[in-house]
């Protein structure tokens, strides 16, 4: 994946969240869980376990704002897949404001 600047300004403002959680990141121990190959088929059960660690994770607001904001199109993200961050970006165009209220 080619990222833009400004997705990779983002991505840095993600790890230095990550870098200073209270706790390691869910993702951190599973990130095939994570992130994935959609296309294999235990991608559903997958995705559910992803989001139910996603809870439990320190950093969610800021990691859902950078999915939303860089655009992310695999993996969960904040608690959230792909599509669900799509319909997510389509019912309020202002996406951190949004993911800071989710
Ligand atoms: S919210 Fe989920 S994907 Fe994001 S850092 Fe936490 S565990 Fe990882």
């Amino acid at each position: 994946m080619v990222r833009s600047k400004q997705q990779w300004d983002l991505w840095l403002e993600l790890q230095k969240a990550i870098d200073n959680a209270p706790s390691i990141t869910p993702c951190t121990n599973f990130p095939d869980l994570f992130f994935g190959d959609s296309a294999i088929g235990a991608a559903q059960a997958d995705n559910r376990m992803a989001k139910e660690l996603c809870q439990k994770c320190p950093i969610t607001n800021d990691c859902l704002t950078y999915a939303l904001e860089a655009k992310e199109e695999w993996g969960v993200w904040g608690g959230m897949t792909y599509q669900e961050r799509k319909r997510l970006r389509r019912s309020n165009g202002s996406t951190r404001k949004t993911a800071k209220t989710v």
